[in-house]
């Protein structure tokens, strides 16, 4: 049996129309209160002016960005090509290629990092028995060239940043 929809009637319409009309000005005074608020008290701004802050912007304590390998003074890095974070990484982000030095031992040859496929999880990181790897706190990471999002952490560039070597 097909249900009717009863009608309307006029004041029933008028007292919702008037409603709606009460709560839309309700919230713009209240969008308006923020907004002045804020204008005569800017330091309680919460939102990061970004880019303008880029010079003083500092990422949070547990942000984490890509993959680091630090290198001391020497250009030298704590890695010894175990392949653990390799295994711990769940994404096959990384791969260790290994070679052998002059003595016949295994060193890291290449540290190759697939930035486009970490989920910054931090599984190498607390998996390496060396501390060899790190996460940064970079978050500036556009490129034109999907080849560039492959690095290479044991090579370090001529800067202070040791994260960046392009495959
Ligand atoms: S942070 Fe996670 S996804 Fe990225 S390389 Fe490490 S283990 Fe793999
Ligand atoms: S970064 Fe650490 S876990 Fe990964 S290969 Fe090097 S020493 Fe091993």
């Amino acid at each position: 049996m097909k249900e009717t929809v009863p009608k309307e009637n006029l004041l029933e319409y008028s007292s919702r129309y008037l409603r709606k009309v009460f709560t839309g000005f309700s919230s713009l005074i209240q969008g308006m209160d923020i907004t002045i608020k804020y204008f005569l008290n800017p330091k309680t701004v919460i939102t990061q002016q970004y880019p303008e802050n880029r010079d003083t912007l500092k990422m949070f304590e547990r942000f984490r960005g890509p993959l680091s390998m630090p290198h001391d003074e020497n250009n030298e890095n704590a890695c010894t090509a175990c392949g653990i974070c390799e295994k711990a990484c769940p994404n096959g982000s990384i791969s260790v290629l290994s070679t052998k030095d002059l003595s016949g031992r295994k060193v890291l040859g290449k540290y190759v990092y697939r930035i486009s496929q970490c989920a910054f999880c931090g599984l190498c990181v607390e998996a390496c028995p060396f501390g060899a790897i790190a996460m940064t706190r970079d978050f500036e990471l556009t490129v034109y060239d999907r080849n560039e999002l492959t690095w290479v952490l044991n090579k370090p560039q001529n800067t202070s940043d040791t994260t960046q070597g392009e495959c």
